[in-house]
């Protein structure tokens, strides 16, 4: 069973209200058609509406985040860093209760990037790091697939 960034499922999560193009990914197409794949959007979970200021991780990486030592902050200067660890621990929980192993996130999201992220200056620069969810999925023994990979 897979966790899968809901917007990559065509759901229309995304921080604008836009949805992930589906049919760019037959992979997640073919798994939901299976029903071995568990949509969720971890911004959502954690309390975020939609459409939602763009957040990026600010003073560390995801892990710090998950430890206190850095923030999650929206465009406006708001801290989100509670909504990025909540969503993040609900998306667990439910890949968990679903049996999932693995997952496939969306790139260069704060909360599902698997291989970069924006690198809190909102100023559209990547660098190497990946979302909080992702970061909690990795520590919990989840293979994180980014959506470039499919
Ligand atoms: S948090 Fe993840 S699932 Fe939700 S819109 Fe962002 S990339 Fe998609």
């Amino acid at each position: 069973m897979y966790i899968v960034s809901s917007c990559l499922c065509g759901n229309p999560c995304r921080y604008d209200g836009s949805a992930g193009q589906v049919h760019k990914y037959p992979k997640i197409r073919e798994l939901l058609a299976q029903g071995l794949a568990v949509p969720v959007c971890p911004e959502v979970l954690g309390g975020l509406p939609v459409p939602r200021p763009p957040a990026e991780i600010t003073g560390g990486r995801a892990a710090d985040v998950l430890q206190g030592r850095a923030r999650v902050v929206n465009i406006y200067g708001d801290d989100v860093t509670q909504n990025y660890v909540e969503g993040a621990r609900k998306a667990l929980y439910i890949a968990l209760q679903a049996g999932c192993t693995k997952a496939v996130l969306k790139e260069r999201s704060p909360a599902c990037g698997v291989r970069a992220v924006y690198d809190g200056t909102f100023s559209n620069k990547c660098v190497p790091g990946e979302g909080v969810l992702a970061a909690l999925l990795k520590a919990h023994g989840f293979e994180v697939i980014s959506d470039e990979d499919l």
